[in-house]
């Protein structure tokens, strides 16, 4: 076995609700610590689902998932060979790690980020860079460009960024690129970009013009379909026929793209849960500066802050059946913006606390 493998830090994925409920003698538990849906799924992906021709369980799947790729295409006016699927955007991170670096590489990521990214940089034997974000939470893009050396292969900008939730516009990142060397891979994580309520937010159009920046977008958080898991890149198209060569060639079954299909069509469901969200945001974090915890301004379907008795606090409610995510980074934690009456309940419960 690999030594890497023997030292590795497992990601360490969420326990079924059923099995923390019975744990914790919960009735109810809400989860907001996986920054999960909380609206469901468009209805039309029920039918889909439900009229997808059993009689062809027998078969492998569309390998090419070719009516997804056109609606994909047609909707961010992309040719089709640039789109990479993957079973979630998991999938597509160790297709990116697997395919872009080699052992002593150098993947550079911003501080914290999502944990992926390193994690399969180190299966690779890669070595990981970290630049810490700014203090309001945002990409040091200056800094991460004073880090790039020939050996760096990978920078990775989640934007929204997770855990911190925090927005870059096209323009920076735009400008970073062109500072940033060809043969230097720009991976740009989109899985929280339908939340961004500023304009025009997405760096989609860029990889029309850079053959070193790559957008990637996942349906498991707006549509709803984390449990299908369905994920893709967008390239170029020299750089997509390259990672095709890795991709198993039935990575998303047949039923995932019935449900992605039919979710991508429910345009109107996605701008509902993604007003809603705003809107619910908007009032946590309202709420968050009257009682005065530190966190970062939110553009996503969560809200990263700061309280010195974090796990008290994260216990408290997990008691009283809500649980959000801790062991991000020492006294702060995230949660999932929820529904208008879990966002009341929260904020009860918080107040409560504080006393
Ligand atoms: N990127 C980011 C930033 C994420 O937060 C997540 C999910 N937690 C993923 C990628 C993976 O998403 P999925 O595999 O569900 O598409």
């Amino acid at each position: 076995m690999k030594k890497v493998i023997k030292e590795l830090k497992p990601y360490v994925p969420e326990k079924t609700l059923d099995e923390m409920k019975s744990e914790l003698g919960l009735s109810k538990l809400v989860r907001l610590s996986a920054n999960e849906n909380p609206y469901g799924t468009s209805k039309t992906v029920k039918d889909a689902v439900v009229n997808w021709a059993y009689s062809q369980s027998n078969r492998y799947p569309d390998s090419d998932a070719t009516e997804l790729r056109q609606l994909i295409c047609q909707k961010f006016d992309l040719d089709p060979k640039q789109i990479v699927f993957g079973v979630g955007l998991d999938e597509v991170i160790v297709m990116l790690s697997r395919v872009f670096l080699e052992p002593g590489d150098v993947e550079l990521i911003s501080s914290p980020t999502f944990s992926e990214y390193a994690l399969h940089a180190e299966i690779e034997e890669a070595k990981v860079e970290k630049v810490p974000v700014l203090a309001n939470g945002g990409i040091d893009f200056s800094g991460m460009l004073q880090a790039i050396t020939p050996k760096t292969k990978l920078v990775w900008i989640c934007n929204p960024n997770n855990p911190t939730a925090t927005f870059e516009t096209v323009d920076d990142i735009e400008n970073f690129v062109k500072q940033v060397p060809k043969e230097t891979l720009v991976l740009i994580d989109e899985a929280y970009i339908d939340f961004v309520t500023e304009k025009n937010p997405s760096a989609m159009d860029l990889t029309k013009k850079y053959s070193n920046i790559v957008v990637m977008r996942t349906f498991s958080k707006a549509y709803g379909l984390a449990n299908f898991r369905v994920g893709y890149a967008v390239f170029s198209k020299e750089v997509a026929e390259q990672v095709q060569k890795t991709r198993l060639p039935y990575n998303v079954n047949s039923v995932a793209q019935v449900a992605a299909t039919a979710a991508f069509k429910d345009q109107a469901f996605v701008a509902d849960v993604v007003e809603k969200n705003a809107v619910e945001r908007e009032k946590l974090q309202k709420f968050f500066d009257k009682v005065g915890f530190k966190y970062y301004q939110s553009q996503a379907n969560f809200i990263f802050f700061q309280y010195e008795d974090a796990s008290g606090l994260a216990q408290y409610l997990l008691e009283n059946g809500y649980l959000i995510r801790t062991g991000l980074l020492p006294n702060w934690l995230r949660i999932t913006v929820g529904t208008s009456e879990d966002n009341q309940t929260i904020i009860k419960l918080i107040e409560k606390y504080l006393g």
